[in-house]
């Protein structure tokens, strides 16, 4: 994530996480909430998600939240002062964060999820329309949150992406906390890949080490394949990743054997 931003240290952790949405669409947080694991978290009172209509902070009989553009131009922009209000109305001092998301933000990933997870408050902004008036982010110092280089119709998705990713960290959440740690990007790396029953299934085996019990074997074939995967998908991220001497030997294995394919396929074509 960008320098310069961080999620405050704690010397302990507190045991409820909680985070406040401003949507004008509060119905579409709906099904993804009330299901799986974020559900789960909530239920087990490791987190508290609270979802609020931003119409609700209007004064005037239509409810209205969004202008004209000054300087004209198609489409319309939300106001400061509904937006201005709710978080005033929901912040709890400097333990709050506030993320407005925008295709204009940092980009969002696993790195930023984990500073989040660590964070006692958050409300999250989701825009709609052309986005919202320079001075919310600008005014409320929020932290401007892309989930990647592509426009959604509105912030309800990316604010449901961030809570996803996010809350899963939160320790206590996730029945295997392991699993987290070995995810892709949480290591540096993408995961291995993985197989389950059967063992053969329409002429593709599994790997036959992963059956045979020997534990050190199948923790060095994962870790193996991790940096395989990582290094003919997302080659940026190995070069990033912090390797050990036996990555480095294990990388050592895969080029040497990715050559003998590469002649092997060269001989069968001449
Ligand atoms: N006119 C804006 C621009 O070009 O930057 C895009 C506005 S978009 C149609 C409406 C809202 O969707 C944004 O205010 C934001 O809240 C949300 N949104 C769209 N794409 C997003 C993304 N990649 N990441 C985070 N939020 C996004």
């Amino acid at each position: 994530m960008r320098r310069g931003w961080r999620a405050p240290r704690r010397k302990e952790r507190r045991t409820l996480n909680r985070f406040d949405v401003l949507t004008l669409f509060p119905a579409m947080f709906q099904g993804p909430l009330q299901e799986s694991i974020l559900r789960r978290a909530q239920d087990k009172g490791l987190v508290t998600i609270a979802v609020h209509d931003l119409r609700d902070w209007t004064h005037d009989r239509h409810r209205v939240v969004d202008d004209v553009p000054y300087g004209g131009g198609a489409g319309m922009v939300l106001k400061p002062e509904p937006v201005f209000e709710a978080v005033e109305a929901l912040r709890q001092g400097p333990r709050s964060t506030v993320v407005a998301l925008t295709p204009q933000g940092l980009r969002f990933g696993q790195g930023m999820a984990l500073e989040l997870a660590r964070l006692p408050h958050v409300i999250l902004l989701c825009g709609r329309y052309e986005g919202f008036d320079d001075r919310i982010p600008r005014g409320l110092q929020a932290l401007e949150v892309s989930i990647g280089d592509v426009v959604l119709s509105g912030g309800e998705i990316p604010a449901l992406v961030v809570l996803d990713a996010t809350v899963r960290l939160i320790p206590g959440v996730l029945g295997d906390e392991a699993s987290a740690l070995s995810d892709s990007f949480a290591t540096g790396l993408l995961e291995h890949p993985h197989y389950t029953r059967p063992p053969r299934f329409r002429g593709m085996e599994v790997p036959p080490i992963l059956l045979s019990g020997d534990h050190r074997a199948i923790a060095r074939w994962r870790r193996k394949e991790a940096l395989r995967r990582t290094r003919q998908r997302r080659p940026d991220l190995l070069s990033r990743a912090s390797l050990s001497d036996l990555d480095r030997k294990l990388l050592a294995e895969i080029e040497r054997e990715d050559a003998g394919v590469a002649l092997e396929n060269r001989d069968e074509r001449d």
